[in-house]
C-alpha cells in the first residue's frame, strides 16, 4: 500500500479512501481508483507485476485529473 493521499472527486467533492476504492478491472489487468460516492472512475493502468508501485501509478492518473 502507498501513503499518497488522494485529491477529491472532481465531480462530487468526497475524497475516496485509497483500500475501498482502489479497483481491478479486466480480470485484474488493469487497476484504477473509483469513487464511492459518485461512481466516476479515474484512468485505469495497467498491472505490471514486475513493478510494485502499481497502486501509486493508478493514484497517480487519479489526482492528476482530480
Ligand atoms: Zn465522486
Amino acid at each position: 500500500m502507498t501513503d499518497q493521499p488522494l485529491k477529491p472527486c472532481p465531480f462530487c467533492g468526497s475524497v475516496p479512501e485509497i483500500e475501498s476504492s482502489l479497483t481491478r478491472i479486466d480480470f485484474g489487468r488493469r487497476l484504477r481508483i473509483e469513487c464511492i460516492e459518485c461512481g466516476s472512475a479515474g484512468p485505469a493502468v495497467r498491472v505490471n507485476m514486475a513493478r510494485r508501485n502499481n497502486d501509486a501509478r493508478a493514484i497517480d492518473e487519479w489526482n492528476k485529473r482530480a
